[in-house]
């Protein structure tokens, strides 16, 4: 990529969902590469910046500051933010669903998924920037839906 002579800064950048206005997260173009579908790939725009758009009613998963969106349909997964199914993961890279966070607190009145991500994320086993489409840590998250769901 050459340098430009009047550098870009992150302000200049559109980085709110042409679709309903949100400010995006910018995320690594290596997190669409892993998790859009094949035909969506196809049409990556590998120079661009790309951000996650994580509102609950909006379709938009990824945008670019050139206007290209990337909707629910176009990931091989289905997007935690967007959807409140049960067989939803919540950490994507050790597998917790929201069904086995609530079963396990049904069952035991506790919940294990934080301390049990955290121990796999300080042995370095953590890979959120391809299996999570918000492509970074899941930990929040997971403290949101123990909360809901004790
Ligand atoms: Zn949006």
């Amino acid at each position: 990529m050459s340098e430009e002579c009047c550098s870009k800064t992150e302000n200049s950048l559109n980085t709110n969902c042409p679709l309903n206005g949100a400010k995006g997260k910018r995320v690594q173009t290596i997190t669409l590469k892993s998790l859009l579908t094949p035909k969506a790939l196809e049409t990556l725009d590998a120079e661009s910046n790309y951000f996650f758009c994580d509102s609950i009613d909006c379709p938009v998963v990824y945008f670019n500051d050139r206007g290209q969106t990337f909707i629910l349909v176009d990931l091989k997964i289905p997007v935690f933010q967007k959807d409140q199914g049960f067989q939803v993961p919540v950490c994507y890279c050790f597998d917790w669903k929201r069904d086995r966070i609530s079963q396990e607190i049904q069952e035991t009145n506790n919940s294990t998924a934080e301390s049990s991500i955290r121990a796999h994320i300080q042995a370095g086993r953590c890979g959120c920037e391809v299996n999570n489409p918000q492509g970074s840590c899941c930990l929040a998250n997971i403290r949101k839906e123990v909360k809901k769901l004790s």
